[in-house]
């Protein structure tokens, strides 16, 4: 992670000598804001996916501007981590909501995390979501609404008097609840609710109303109902000051009845009210091929020795010939999303050109079962490897020549950058962050349409800059420059964030839908 951006101690941490350092980081630091994180991920401790990333890497990198802390809940991996815990305050249970605790805990590079300490609803072994097995905990609406509420406790200055955010930042449907409490609560601090990924909606029945101790409101269109249930997602959306979503091309793809999931009227209308805009994720510094001390060894554009070592560790990791032909990886949560039925169908192609495919991955036992089917069957060509392991992803990705990602929608992604990085060329579908990421022909390879046909005829044009090693080293250099770190990636959000605050300044709007709403504190 970006050491020298954490987010409390900037000002501790750069002390420029020269009267013009100085006048920069006095106008950078002037009007530093308190941003709240709301995150049900954060790859320091517990990551899931691309949440973990953007929520570990975003708040250092808007350290520059602002005074970031997060919010998380208590999973095991939290407070069972080496950073001590101090219990700041002590919330009351609200409705069918128990009563919890919020630590705060500091972590290594000085970056302040607040902890719903829980332990009834987050001390279980699994994912932040689910068992071991991924079936979603059925309480997961009691988990969520209790995160929510203890967010909407922070905002409101109840839980930490020195520290009262200017403004929460709120991330997927396990943070949805977080906008709308504070908005029910009539709070005057605005909120952004950032989209991840539209399909997970956090759905629960009408009648947990009065379990969450929600308003009548909730029940409305105008709420958070949504055919026939309560959707998590849905109250993030229409409680939230501002919506973004984590790329330009899916910003406006949830807009449509393909990508919107049955929000996309919603969406759009949000979209209209300038109430919607897509900034793309960036990437952790700790992305680079050269300083990864997770890699085998580490190279440069200039020197491929150590591709080749991290090559030769995938080759001995997944049991596959070394062969000398290219090497692919899939790196991914094995889910519907991501398009990995199309793989037994390409398989041959890779296979027959003289590939290797590796796969790391985790999810739906039907598609674990489809690649484990695979790897059996071409032994030696294909390895599968079942689970959580990033430091054989990064090698994956350090190793390999392509990355397979034929996902049906991404709404960012971040494993096409990474690959990039690290000198790997991702085969991509056009569709989301990755039509933004991926330039055709020249930062990876991208195809039209879902078909085993368009798929294969990317594979191919990779297979030909593969026989032509000029074009591959070309391709390869511009792929590893073309991601977009943080610092400058962030940006978008510091002039969001300031615009927002300012305008609730202007024109506070939260005493509109306070407690004659139905709220009762
Ligand atoms: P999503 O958030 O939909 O899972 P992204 O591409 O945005 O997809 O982010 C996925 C992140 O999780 C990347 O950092 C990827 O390398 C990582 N990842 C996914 N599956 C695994 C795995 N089995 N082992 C290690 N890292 C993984």
């Amino acid at each position: 992670m970006g050491k020298a951006l954490a987010g409390t101690d900037f000002n501790e941490l750069i002390k420029p000598a020269s009267a013009s350092g100085r006048a920069r980081v006095e106008s950078l630091t002037k009007n530093r804001k308190k941003i709240l994180f709301v995150t049900s991920e954060l790859a320091d401790l517990i990551k899931a996916g691309g949440l973990g990333d953007v929520s570990a890497a975003l708040p250092r990198a808007l350290g520059r501007f602002h005074s970031v802390r997060i919010l998380i809940p208590g999973y095991p991996q939290v407070t069972g981590s080496d950073h001590p815990i101090e219990v700041i305050c002590d919330l009351d249970g609200y409705a069918g909501l128990p009563a919890c605790q919020i630590g705060r805990m500091q972590l290594s590079d000085g970056l302040t995390v607040y902890v719903v300490l829980c332990p009834e609803l987050y001390d279980r072994e699994g994912t932040p979501y689910g068992d071991t097995h991924g079936r979603d905990w059925p309480d997961n609406h009691i988990r969520f609404a209790r995160f929510g509420l203890a967010a909407a406790a922070l905002a409101s200055g109840e839980v930490c008097a020195d520290w009262q955010p200017d403004l929460v930042h709120a991330h997927d449907w396990p943070a949805g609840l977080a906008p709308a409490y504070m908005a029910w609560q009539g709070q005057q601090t605005p909120s952004i609710f950032t989209i991840h990924n539209l399909a997970y909606q956090g759905l629960c029945d009408l009648e947990s109303i009065p379990e969450l101790g929600l308003p009548e409101d909730a029940a409305s269109a105008e709420g958070m109902e949504f055919y026939g249930k309560l959707s998590f997602l849905k109250a993030g959306i229409n409680y939230a000051d501002h919506i973004t979503t984590v790329s330009q091309t899916y910003a406006r793809e949830i807009t449509t009845a393909d990508f919107g999931c049955g929000m996309d009227g919603l969406l759009d209308l949000k979209a209209r009210r300038g109430q919607l805009s897509g900034i793309a994720n960036g990437i952790d510094e700790c992305w680079h091929p050269e300083s990864d001390n997770r890699l085998i060894q580490g190279f440069t554009q200039h020197e491929w020795d150590g591709k080749r070592a991290n090559m030769r560790y995938v080759e001995e990791t997944f049991g596959l010939e070394p062969s000398g032909g290219p090497l692919f990886v899939i790196i991914s949560r094995l889910v519907y999303q991501k398009g990995l039925d199309l793989i037994p169908q390409i398989a041959e192609h890779i296979v027959a050109a003289g590939g290797r495919l590796a796969i790391l991955g985790q999810g739906e036992e039907q598609i674990e079962e489809m690649i484990a089917e695979l790897a059996s069957r071409y032994s030696g060509r294909i390895g599968f490897h079942r689970g959580f392991n990033e430091t054989d992803a990064r090698r994956m990705f350090a190793g390999s020549d392509f990355l397979l990602m034929p996902s049906r929608y991404e709404p960012c992604g971040l494993s096409q950058s990474y690959a990039q990085c690290f000198g790997s060329l991702p085969i991509a579908r056009r569709t989301g962050g990755l039509a933004d990421t991926i330039e055709d022909g020249v930062t990876g390879f991208l195809f039209e349409d879902g078909t085993a046909a368009s798929f294969s005829a990317a594979i191919e044009r990779a297979l030909h800059v593969y026989r032509h090693p000029d074009l591959l080293d070309a391709m390869r250099c511009r792929a590893m420059v073309a991601p977009r770190y943080w610092r400058h990636a962030a940006k978008p959000y510091d002039k969001l964030y300031r615009n927002l605050i300012n305008q609730s300044l202007a024109a506070p709007v939260a005493a509109a839908r306070g407690p004659e709403h139905g709220w009762q504190a």
